[in-house]
């Protein structure tokens, strides 16, 4: 057989390893998830009712234009159903953008490290992937801006980047976006948008509108706790949206998944809730990052990096065999874990077991 030159060395993506895996392997009766940013407190109820309405009509395809929640999401933000695109998570409309923008010789740039599916779709399409070293854990904007080219077609600027939680704020975001040519795609992924308490988070709506070539991308995976029904969206100008409508396929969000993001936006309750605990979580875990004497990046999303002084595999088994499952192996913070913040019983017993293998590897005094 013989796929694509570009994919040939293209690793096959390695998701958080699944509760009911380690459950086996290491005979525990408990353990806790806090690899992936999945919501620990599930979704809204009216998520749940509007799916089991759904059911009914499970066997006609769903409305490949997501009108009613395009109507929603447009009502919510303040602008036109046509400046916005849907995709089954944000995942996918990252795909269309590298497929509808990107070909074998274009240039791409994005942050190192940052979210891995901005360079594994650039690689599939063939382009060549720019990547600029993260300044204390935090996108360097005007290195990304020196590398520019007229073959750059797409920037991508995570905020809050993952891995490491942290953020670029509205002026230094407005002026690099000034600077980028006019023909260049920023998208700004906000996958996290939601557990954001930073005044100085960007504007980025309007950015959008004033910046043709601006994209947000959002998710109902994260604070929405959807992850499993797979919607997420583009925002932007009509023009820009309709070339990334081009290649979306025609059916690519499911019934379920446009009704209950529809009751899901129509929750402002759940999703404060969801904040706020999140909020919570984060302060009592830095607490404990700070009593241990660990460094951690600034957290604006519902993860924290955090320097565990050991190398990150080892920190991982040690965990794991504690029952938590983090995520590990950075390619530039050889020592850090990502941890999801949890509800407040997980993020007790996740403290209490990095205790325990930091104490048992003789890190701490
Ligand atoms: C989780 C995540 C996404 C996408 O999630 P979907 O489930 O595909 O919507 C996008 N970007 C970042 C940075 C993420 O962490």
């Amino acid at each position: 057989m013989q796929p694509k030159q570009s994919i040939v060395s293209l690793p096959v993506y390695q998701p958080g390893k699944p509760i009911e895996e380690v459950k086996r392997e290491l005979g525990l009766k408990e353990v806790i998830k806090l690899a992936s940013n999945e919501n620990p407190f599930g979704a809204s109820e009216r998520a749940k009712e509007a799916i089991q309405r759904e059911l009914e009509n499970i066997s006609i395809y769903p409305d490949s234009f997501s009108t009613d929640l395009a109507a929603a999401v447009a009502a919510r933000l303040g602008i036109e159903r046509n400046q916005l695109v849907f995709g089954a998570g944000s995942d996918e409309v990252i795909l269309m953008l590298a497929r509808a923008f990107l070909s074998p010789g274009d240039e791409t740039i994005m942050a190192d490290e940052t979210f891995p599916q901005y360079r594994h779709n650039a690689v599939v399409e063939g382009a060549t992937v720019i990547e600029v070293p993260l300044r204390d854990g935090t996108h360097d904007l005007d290195a990304m801006l020196a590398r520019v080219t007229d073959r750059t077609k797409i920037i991508w600027v995570c905020n809050p980047n993952n891995p490491t939680g942290t953020i670029v704020r509205h002026a230094e975001l407005e002026a690099f976006i000034r600077q980028v040519p006019a023909n260049v795609i920023v998208a700004l992924d906000e996958a996290y948008i939601e557990y954001v308490k930073d005044e100085a988070f960007p504007d980025s709506l309007a950015l959008m509108r004033e910046f043709k070539n601006v994209i947000l991308l959002r998710t109902f995976s994260k604070a929405y706790g959807l992850a499993s029904l797979r919607i997420g969206y583009g925002a932007g100008h009509p023009d820009l949206i309709r070339m990334v409508g081009q290649v979306r396929e025609p059916f690519n969000t499911t019934r379920m998944a446009q009704a209950a993001a529809v009751a899901s936006l129509a929750d402002a309750e759940f999703l404060a809730m969801c904040a706020n605990r999140n909020a919570e979580g984060k302060a009592y875990m830095c607490r404990h990052f700070d009593r241990l004497g660990l460094h951690y990046f600034e957290a604006h999303g519902n993860f924290i990096m955090v320097d565990v002084k050991l190398p990150s595999g080892q920190a991982f088994d040690g965990l794991l065999r504690k029952g938590v499952i983090s995520r590990a192996n950075w390619t530039h913070y050889p020592t850090y874990i990502r941890i999801t913040i949890g509800s407040q019983e997980q993020n007790e017993a996740f403290i209490a077991a990095l205790e325990s293998v930091l104490t048992e590897a003789a890190v701490l005094d």
